[in-house]
């Protein structure tokens, strides 16, 4: 099989490696679509800070079972999954207290361990969940970032009912927001500086779109959500700047939700959260229950992942799509790899 490896920054070449053994507890997968995320760009461009080369990329993936281990009883082949792809080291402090996505020795498939850029994979069946079957995979391949926004809207508290201001109009904040909305929130507005992933929000139907170069977010939200604004803010940018118009527009003692991966150390006005009691909440990727209540929003036709594709290439096709990436960011969302 074609196994898609990055050998460094900007390189990918393509091996043929054997198809992996599986053992009693794993299955055999083969890859239909890998997403490229924000994390992959970073890698792509040798700015991540923990990963190294040679990297095998891909987290965001649909796949169809080939093949299971003798004792797995939940799967069968032609089955549609997704992977949730942190391997854990199941003894560490978060470990033992349901906080597997913050393992003290966390691995993420495509950064620190082998990801799934090849025809198959072998993988453990705690990692796998099902798709619906009449699920199209390049929707299964989007689960993932999707349980993002779950566990973001989750640590949020109580959302029905609930005003959300989320700043990034990108797959992340795109997908937090209609999560705030499909779980009820009554309101969501969301702010971005580039008008094509503004108008993909409106396609998604988010309530409100903001556009700071041109538009007062602080009238706008007093439009919107009345005197008292939001009642909950969702930072999904990760930039100073940002982080800094979350805590200004913040409600007093509101909450604040760091969904956002920052490269830089961030300046923040401690003295304003101080005095305006406010919390910071830090959401790091997912648990698998997370893949699960995702899947069930899409299920229940509360969340439209297709407007977020914006380009789809073929598995040789990876590095072009980076390419196209790095020329067209302006116009570009989430970029699929079709592999099969
Ligand atoms: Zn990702
Ligand atoms: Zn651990």
């Amino acid at each position: 099989m074609k196994q898609a490896i990055m050998i460094k920054p900007k390189e990918i070449e393509f091996k043929e490696v054997p198809v992996p053994k599986i053992t009693q507890r794993q299955v055999l997968v083969k890859i239909m679509r890998i997403g490229i995320c924000g994390s992959d760009i970073h890698v792509y461009h040798g700015l991540h800070p923990y990963t190294s080369y040679p990297v095998v990329q891909g987290h965001e993936v649909s796949c169809m079972v080939e093949k299971v281990g003798k004792n797995v009883r939940k799967f069968k082949p032609g089955d549609k999954v997704t992977i949730e792809p942190q391997v854990s080291c199941g003894h560490c402090y978060p470990c033992t207290h349901g906080l597997v996505n913050i393992c003290n020795e966390l691995k993420v498939l495509g950064f620190q361990t082998t990801g799934t850029a090849s025809d198959y994979f072998a993988v453990s069946v705690d990692k796998l969940v099902k798709l619906p079957d009449d699920m199209g995979f390049n929707e299964g391949a989007m689960i993932e970032p999707l349980a993002v926004g779950v566990r973001a809207i989750q640590k949020g508290g109580e959302i029905k009912g609930r005003n959300i201001l989320v700043f990034g109009a990108g797959p992340i904040g795109n997908l937090t927001a209609q999560v705030a909305r499909g779980m009820g929130a009554s309101g969501v507005m969301i702010v971005d500086l580039n008008d094509f992933r503004l108008s993909i929000a409106r396609q998604c139907g988010i309530d409100y779109t903001v556009n700071p170069a041109r538009q007062d977010i602080s009238q706008e939200l007093k439009g919107a959500f009345g005197p008292d604004g939001a009642d909950l803010i969702i930072e999904c940018v990760g930039v100073n700047k940002t982080m800094d118009m979350a805590i200004e527009l913040s409600r007093k003692g509101t909450d604040i939700v760091v969904v956002g991966v920052f490269g830089d150390k961030a300046a923040i006005d401690m003295g304003m959260v101080q005095e305006k009691e406010l919390r910071l909440f830090g959401i790091a990727r997912y648990i698998i229950e997370d893949f699960q209540t995702a899947i069930d929003l899409v299920t229940g036709g509360r969340i439209k992942l297709l407007p977020l594709i914006s380009h789809e290439f073929g598995f040789y096709d990876y590095a072009k799509a980076y390419r196209h990436i790095d020329e067209k960011k302006d116009q570009t969302m989430k970029v699929m790899i079709r592999v099969n």
